[in-house]
């Protein structure tokens, strides 16, 4: 089977993305890109999470073009293209219409460094691509714009997109965006949250890398990023 592998992780991580409750329903979609082939692994549009199997998931060339699989590939396959053609870094992509994301989503307010683990998107903020309706080129276009240079990014009035060297890194950050989303949401609940600064986020984020490098050199590998 083509991309066997990948297929098998879209599978995992789908169920993943559900039962750590980051999607309700079939909302949200994920890819893998290998970027050496030219071929992209992305979940199947419109079935629920626990019942993708890895022949479900559909493969792709960068055009877009069917090259193995049976179903529909997901509605927002132009969205996931655009990304890895903005961002030469990225090689996995999460979607999710989490709940605390999807409220500031809606506010059209970006998430802010009301924590330290903001840095696990490589930037200070998340900001908010301007509305466009679901599955069209203009959504593709406005969010990865803005994914040139933020590893997440929140589609107004929709949800969450993110993008990692892996597909582990693409849904650690996916994770942290939804606290963070929690954390703000509470924190504005009481009062005004302190804003950490732009300086003492990019301290984190180098703090990050040389650990992360650290870890690489030990395991001889890229083995994190943040
Ligand atoms: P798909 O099931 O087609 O991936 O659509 C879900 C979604 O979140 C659209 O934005
Ligand atoms: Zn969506």
């Amino acid at each position: 089977m083509l991309m066997e592998e990948e297929r098998k992780k879209i599978v995992a991580y789908g169920k993943q993305l559900k039962s750590s409750g980051l999607t309700n329903g079939t909302s949200g979609n994920l890819s893998i890109l290998d970027r050496t082939k030219g071929l992209v692994a992305i979940s199947p549009s419109g079935i629920n999470y626990d019942e993708v199997k890895p022949e479900d998931v559909v493969i792709t060339n960068l055009n877009g073009e069917i090259v193995d699989g049976h179903r529909k590939p997901s509605s927002e396959l132009d969205l996931h293209l655009s990304i890895y053609q903005a961002d030469a870094e990225a090689a996995s992509i999460v979607h999710t219409h989490s709940m605390y994301c999807t409220v500031f989503a809606s506010l059209h307010i970006p998430l802010q460094a009301v924590h330290y683990l903001i840095a696990n998107t490589a930037s200070d903020h998340v900001p908010v691509a301007d509305y466009e309706t679901y599955g069209s080129k203009e959504l593709a276009v406005k969010v990865s714009q803005l994914m040139a240079e933020n590893h997440a990014v929140l589609m107004a009035n929709h949800g969450m997109i993110c993008g990692g060297d892996s597909m582990e890194a693409a849904m650690n950050i996916a994770q942290t965006c939804e606290w963070i989303a929690e954390l703000q949401w509470r924190c504005l609940c009481v009062g005004k949250p302190y804003i950490l600064s732009e300086e003492q986020i990019d301290e984190v984020i180098e703090k990050f890398q040389s650990y992360g490098q650290k870890d690489a050199d030990d395991k001889g590998s890229k083995g994190y990023t943040a």
